[in-house]
């Protein structure tokens, strides 16, 4: 993680933790979907002692997903009193706001940072605005109400978020964790304010940062949020892992937040998981729902058949089709993509032009009752002879 590395993908379950079967087949889902990080709750005893179970059943099933703990409150005692979950977690997450009052804080938080010393793990310092550290935020407000012309309440908000985090890790590095095991967060729920304080401390340090628009609601809202916020940030070259905070929608998979972002990284060019399909939206010049189905049977094929391209064809990933409604801009996009296909449009002469690397490769007839199959063919065909290892 952080540097050169790609951006890495992360995710969270939602299953009870000592749930061990329906944990291990939630991560297996994630994990699956391409989450190359996934998180879990550990807030109890029966939570921290299913770990090591998880990571033996994820083994089994030849999972190798890192899993991160995520501790709030207990952290400081789960963690010292199950040594084997402490070696089997691949990371801590510790919130600086959850970790205890007082004296009691800077113990507490320094009993788990010992603990990752000692099992040679990283952590993150997570902060989030909905549990920001109290005792450090009426300071600020204390200090603030004093200053002859007060700031705005968010603008303390981000401050205490960005000195709990930086506090906090500078705090762990005393102890003695390394510069390089830390990885920090400071997530808000708004967009603007999630970008501005992402910003800010992104500009006065180089650790590993986490990016996520914590509680970002569901299905389009959360998506088109996250993607927003986390689109701005990586376009300014900060962010080293990402996550989705998607509420989860009934009948849903969990792991459309992982999907999410790869398609945000891909949209950005800054990662390939999968050939991509341009595809217009139609409008009244198309007058059947011929190339909406068609666009869409190609989008499945793919994902259906990425799996097995991934094994056989490297490179494939960054390979784009074109799916086209009508002559206006469908022949330009075919041409541009590797393999392209425009349909006709209402009014338009009944023929369909298919596209190789932006030559006509051939024009099937408007009526041709085996499209979607010849455009698979020929797509097959494509990337057997472009992507082959041996070739
Ligand atoms: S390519 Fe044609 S069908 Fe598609 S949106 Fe443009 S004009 Fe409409």
């Amino acid at each position: 993680m952080g540097s050169d590395h790609p951006i890495v993908i992360q995710s969270m379950t939602n299953t009870p933790t000592a749930d061990i079967n329906a944990t291990v087949a939630q991560v297996k889902e994630l994990a699956d979907a391409g989450s190359e990080l996934v998180r879990l709750t550990v807030n109890d005893f029966e939570a921290t002692a299913a770990i090591p179970e998880i990571v033996k059943k994820l083994t089994a099933l030849n999972c190798h997903v890192p899993l991160i703990g995520d501790f709030h409150y207990n952290g400081h005692i789960l963690l010292t009193k199950y040594p084997e979950t402490a070696q089997a977690l691949s990371k801590y997450r510790i919130n600086p706001g959850n970790v205890g009052k007082g004296e009691k804080h800077d113990e507490n938080f320094a009993t788990m940072v010992q603990v990752a010393i000692k099992h040679d793990k990283p952590v993150r310092i997570g902060v989030n605005w909905g549990s920001l550290d109290q005792e450090l935020f009426t300071k600020r407000m204390d200090d603030n109400a004093k200053l002859a012309q007060p700031k705005d309440f968010k603008e303390v908000v981000i401050e205490a978020m960005i000195s709990s985090a930086l506090d906090s890790a500078a705090y762990a590095k005393k102890l003695g964790l390394a510069h390089n095991k830390i990885v920090l967060s400071v997530k808000m729920s708004e967009v603007q304010d999630m970008i501005s304080v992402y910003q800010k401390i992104c500009k006065q340090t180089d650790y590993v940062m986490h990016l996520g628009l914590t509680e970002a609601g569901g299905n389009i809202k959360g998506i088109a949020a996250s993607s927003a916020a986390l689109g701005i940030l990586l376009q300014q070259g900060y962010g080293d892992t990402i996550r989705m905070s998607l509420t989860p929608e009934p009948g849903v998979s969990r792991d459309l937040e992982v999907r999410a972002c790869k398609a945000l990284l891909q949209s950005m060019d800054f990662r390939y998981f999968m050939p991509s399909v341009t595809s217009c939206p139609g409008c009244g010049r198309t007058n059947s729902n011929k190339f909406v189905e068609l666009a869409k049977d190609i989008n499945t094929y793919i994902e259906i058949t990425m799996p097995h391209w991934k094994l056989h064809y490297p490179g494939v990933e960054k390979m784009k089709v074109a799916v086209m409604g009508c002559v206006v801009n469908g022949p330009g996009e075919s041409k541009y993509a590797d393999i392209g296909i425009s349909l006709p449009g209402s009014s338009e002469k009944p023929s369909i032009p298919i596209f190789q690397d932006g030559e006509l490769l051939m024009t099937l007839k408007g009526d041709d009752p085996k499209i979607k199959e010849t455009f698979i063919e020929i797509l097959e065909t494509y990337i057997q002879k472009k992507f082959s290892v041996s070739s």
